[in-house]
C-alpha cells in the first residue's frame, strides 16, 4: 500500500522484489564547474569535495569501493541487491570509453541490478546518453540523477551554477528518449528565492516527465562561497520547521508515479556550518512526514 509518498525503497522493491540498497562511489571525475572549462569556483554552496569521499584519489578502485560497500550493506540492512551510485562530482563528464568502463567496474556481480550516475545537464548529450543506454539494454537499470536546484535562471546564475533551465530540459528529453530513469536534484532555501519559487520550481517539474526527485536544504559548508556569505551576515538559512513545510506542500504538487529518493541533505558533520538542524535527519524526516499527516497532504493531492 502506498504511504504518504512513493519512496526509492518501496520503488526498488516493486521491481525486484526485495530490498536494494545503494553503494555511494567516488569515482574519480570532475567537473567543468571547477576544473576551469565552464567555472573554476563551483556552485557557490560547494566545496572542493563535491560530494565525494576522496576514495578513488585515495586509492580505492571503483571495484573494491563497490565490494566493501555491498559487505557493509548486506551485515547493516541484510541486502542482497545493489545499485551502484555515481555520487561525487560529475560522473558523465569525461572521455566516452573512460565513462564506459567506469561503470562496468562497478559492476562486480550479478548482485549488483544497476547503477546511478550523478551529472550537471550541460554534461549530456546524445553519446553520453548513448553509452548509457547500453548498460540499459543490457537489463540493468540505469538512473541518471541530475542536478538543476532550481527553475529560476537568475537563482541558477547567483548561485553560480554555469548551466540554465533550458539545458536541464534539452538534457531531460535526450536521456527519456533513450528511456533512461532520470531523477532530479532541487534545493530549498537557496538565496533570493521565496516559498513562491520554490515551489514554482516543483510544479514546472511536475509537469516534465521526471521519474524521480531528491529534495535538499540549503546548508552552508566550510570552503564554499555561501560561508563567506552567511559570515557576513547576507544569507540566512531556512528553519526546519520552514523547510518541512516547504517539502510537504512540494510532495502534494508531485504525480504519484514520480519517485521521491530523498527528503533532506546530508551533510558531512566535520564541514557543515549552518544551519545545525541539518545533522537532524530523522527528525527532518519526521517533521514532514507529520506536517503532511497534520495537513491532510499526499503525493499528487493538488493535482485531482
Ligand atoms: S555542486 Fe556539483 S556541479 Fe556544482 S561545483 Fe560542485 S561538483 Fe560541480
Amino acid at each position: 500500500m502506498r504511504g504518504l509518498y512513493y519512496s526509492l525503497n518501496q520503488f526498488l522493491k516493486e521491481r525486484f522484489g526485495e530490498r536494494v540498497q545503494k553503494v555511494p562511489l567516488d569515482a574519480g571525475f570532475t567537473c567543468p564547474n571547477r576544473d576551469g572549462s565552464k567555472g573554476r569556483g563551483g556552485c557557490l554552496y560547494c566545496n572542493a569535495y563535491g560530494s565525494g569521499t576522496g576514495a578513488f584519489r585515495e586509492g580505492l578502485s571503483i571495484r573494491e569501493q563497490m565490494l566493501r560497500g555491498m559487505e557493509h550493506m548486506a551485515r547493516r540492512y541484510g541486502a542482497r541487491k545493489f545499485l551502484a551510485y555515481f555520487q561525487a562530482f560529475s560522473n558523465t563528464y569525461g572521455p566516452l570509453e573512460v565513462l564506459r568502463a567506469r561503470y562496468e567496474e562497478a559492476l562486480v556481480d550479478e548482485r549488483v541490478v544497476g547503477f546511478c550516475v550523478g551529472t550537471r545537464p550541460d554534461c549530456v548529450d546524445e553519446a553520453v546518453a548513448g553509452v548509457l543506454a547500453e548498460f540499459k539494454n543490457r537489463d540493468l537499470m540505469v538512473w541518471v540523477e541530475l542536478g538543476l536546484q532550481s527553475v529560476h535562471n537568475e537563482t541558477l546564475a547567483r548561485i553560480n551554477r554555469g548551466h540554465t533551465f533550458e539545458d536541464f530540459v534539452k538534457a531531460l528529453e535526450v536521456l527519456k528518449a533513450r528511456g533512461l530513469l532520470v531523477c532530479v536534484h532541487i534545493i530549498f532555501g537557496l538565496p533570493g528565492e521565496w516559498h513562491l519559487e520554490m515551489l514554482e520550481t516543483v510544479k514546472t517539474l511536475a509537469r516534465l516527465p521526471i521519474d524521480g526527485i531528491k529534495f535538499h536544504e540549503l546548508y552552508v559548508v566550510r570552503g564554499s562561497g555561501m560561508e563567506r556569505l552567511y559570515r557576513e551576515g547576507r544569507y540566512q538559512p531556512l528553519t526546519q520547521g520552514e523547510y518541512a513545510d516547504l517539502v510537504a506542500e512540494a510532495i502534494a504538487h508531485l504525480p504519484p508515479k514520480v519517485v521521491i529518493q530523498r527528503l533532506t541533505g546530508d551533510p558531512r558533520p566535520e564541514e557543515l556550518v549552518a544551519p545545525d538542524w541539518a545533522r537532524d535527519k530523522a527528525g527532518t524526516r519526521r517533521l514532514i512526514e507529520e506536517t503532511m499527516l497534520n495537513r491532510g497532504l499526499y503525493q499528487g493531492k493538488y493535482l485531482e
